[in-house]
């Protein structure tokens, strides 16, 4: 499959999910919905309000911030997308990923040089030993943990 069949498969399933999402709880089931999870969909990384809302505009969607705010507070809660705060001494405007399709990943944060507060990358990555920390957690509590929240921060050496 090229990625274009891939995206667009993919378009299908998270457009079912929320289709059944705003059934079940009863919300209106309006187009624009679904123009802003595509549009979350084709982003490959993490963004905020703000960068969406300039991304709808530029495409000439007819959209308001706050249809936005309140469409990403659906998504949060349908699963559709997850929310991060990466900046962890400033009142930064809270980053959003899509997730349905993730792996689990966790966030590596590096400031700018001789900063503490603006950030120059955020860096995703995997290591499987995090499983084998919540597989010994769970055992030893016996709890079945449902989700974690990791981020390093640091600058480049
Ligand atoms: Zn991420």
């Amino acid at each position: 499959m090229d990625n274009d069949n891939h995206l667009d498969k993919h378009l299908d399933i998270i457009k079912d999910v929320l289709k059944n999402y705003l059934q079940e709880n009863k919300f209106r089931n309006t187009p624009e919905r679904y123009t802003i999870l595509e549009e979350i969909y084709k982003l490959d990384h993490h963004f905020n309000v703000d960068d969406l809302y300039l991304k709808m505009i530029q495409k000439k969607y007819q959209v308001s911030k706050a249809t936005i705010y309140n469409t990403i507070e659906i998504f949060l809660d349908a699963g559709l997308i997850r929310k991060h705060q990466f900046g962890e001494k400033t009142n930064s405007s809270s980053s959003y990923e899509k997730s349905y399709f993730d792996k689990q990943h966790d966030h590596l944060v590096i400031y700018k040089k001789n900063s503490d507060k603006d950030i120059e990358e955020i860096v995703e990555f995997c290591d499987p030993r995090i499983q084998g920390i919540k597989d010994s957690i769970e055992e030893i509590f016996g709890v079945k943990i449902d989700s974690h929240t990791l981020y390093f921060y640091g600058h480049k050496k």
